[in-house]
């Protein structure tokens, strides 16, 4: 247990019906008390004013939930208190609970001591900030089964596997000549093995529902991007978010596509002027293509195809790209079929073509797989590595056996192994490792 309490805002900054300042640690009640007038019961919603005692001035009317260790978020007493969603009571109270003795918490310090005091892991602690930043239903069941431990029971099931056989390969070290019993290591070695990489077949899907797909729309001025662009943003999407582009030239959108988020990135919301138009329609897509997972390379069907046209088809080398034959509502002029790349043919103007562009962008995208919802998804870079190390660790041990190699190598690819598995879970994790992982998480988490 930690000594010292933490406390920041929950809520994001702004109007809001409530927010929510959250202390945790032992001396939360005693810091809730000092500032509450009311009565505190455990598990209970209590009512009453945030005051100063020192100048008994009333801060909010607030409701106060206190929750006793150990059954809490973060395993200590924690202490929420509900006060109108503007940021001056906010700040008021925060502000006077540093005084009576918290310290502001750092980012994702909450979640941080969920993983400390054992209450999740490491694997379920990245969740959590996941299901924050889901961005589809799809990666929001993700990150719930990710919070409730499904990889990490797999994990963890692997990781005794391969205990019991390092066990055994100690146990030997007295009896260095004996012949190694296969079922006692070799089998073992190979089941795990195989469970790794079973899930590691999981991770490409898992990161795209994670991560999204990248996706540049691409073309030549007045193809009819920035109308492809409305097209797969249609209002009745459930979630578009408008996130701050990469690069100030371009604007990026999510838009859910059956679950698969795909973050497109524009390169036409740009004013230019007409003669350096063509020029700089390459430089954009030069860049949006570099960047991306997934390319849509528009062309205009009422016109014929462009030394510009093919400028840009050139930069998508092998990405992953469709073009889009765009305007096929109007007479055709364009003969895509022979630019060798796979065509959809849509009007980004009527929206003929959109459902079976977006059927095409998410076949892509999940390169076929189905999302089979009970196995255990690996859906993040860093477990994936990981994974990938164990993996290696693994088939270099059983090389190690089949060459002869004495028991104490087997045991050094083995606990190297073991060790890459229990990074994920963090049993095995080093100090700044957590940094990296939690200050991606907002204060108050
Ligand atoms: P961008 O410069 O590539 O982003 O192109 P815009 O989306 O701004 O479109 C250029 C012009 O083409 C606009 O006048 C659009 O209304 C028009 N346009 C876009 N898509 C279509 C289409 O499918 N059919 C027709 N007839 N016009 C289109």
């Amino acid at each position: 247990m930690y000594q010292d309490t933490i406390a920041a805002i929950s809520t994001p900054l702004g109007e809001g019906g409530v927010g929510i300042v959250r202390l945790s640690g032992t001396g939360a009640r005693r810091i809730a008390e000092a500032v509450f007038r009311g009565k505190l019961s455990n598990r209970r919603l209590s009512y009453g004013h945030i005051v100063d005692p020192e100048t008994s001035e009333v801060i909010d009317e607030v409701l106060v939930s206190y929750m006793a260790a150990p059954h809490t978020y973060t395993r200590e007493d924690v202490v929420e208190i509900n006060c109108h969603g503007g940021p001056l009571p906010l700040q008021h109270i925060l502000k006077l609970a540093l005084y009576h003795g918290a310290r502001l918490a750092h980012p994702g310090e909450f979640t941080l001591r969920a993983f400390l005091n054992g209450r999740i892991d490491l694997a379920q602690a990245e969740s959590v900030l996941d299901i924050v930043r889901a961005r589809t239903d799809a990666s929001l069941r993700l990150a719930i089964q990710g919070l409730e431990g499904r990889l990490s029971v797999a994990i963890k099931t692997i990781r005794t596997k391969l205990m019991s056989v390092l066990a055994y390969l100690t146990a030997r070290i007295d009896f260095p000549e004996d012949e190694i019993e296969p079922q006692e290591v070799i089998r073992p070695l190979n089941e795990a093995l195989q469970s790794l990489q079973e899930l590691l077949s999981t991770a490409d899907t898992g990161m795209v529902y994670r991560l999204g797909v990248r996706t540049a729309i691409v073309g030549r001025p007045n193809v009819g991007k920035s109308s492809l662009l409305n097209q797969l943003l249609r209002e009745d999407r459930s979630i578009v978010t408008p996130i701050p582009g990469t690069t100030r030239d371009t604007i990026e959108e999510v838009s859910n596509i059956d679950g698969v988020p795909f973050i497109l990135v524009d390169t036409a919301g740009i004013i230019h002027s007409q003669d350096i138009v063509e020029s700089l329609g390459v430089a954009r897509s030069q860049k949006a293509i570099e960047q991306a997972d997934l390319v849509l390379a528009v062309i205009d069907m009422s016109q014929p195809i462009t030394k510009t046209d093919k400028e840009i088809l050139d930069l998508i080398g092998n990405k992953t790209a469709l073009i889009v034959a765009n305007k096929c509502d109007l007479p055709h002029q364009a003969k895509p079929d022979e630019l060798g790349r796979e065509v959809v043919f849509v009007s980004a103007l009527s929206g003929d073509g959109i459902a079976q562009l977006e059927e095409r962008m998410v076949r892509m995208a999940l390169g076929g797989k189905v999302f089979v919802s009970d196995a255990p998804i690996v859906n993040n870079p860093r477990h994936k590595d990981a994974l990938e190390r164990a993996g290696r660790g693994l088939i270099q041990a059983l090389s190690d056996i089949d060459s002869g190699m004495p028991d104490d190598f087997v045991t050094i690819d083995l606990t190297a192994a073991l060790n890459a598995l229990g990074e994920i879970t963090g049993e095995t994790v080093q100090e700044d490792l957590l940094e990296t992982i939690f200050s991606n998480f907002c204060i108050g988490k």
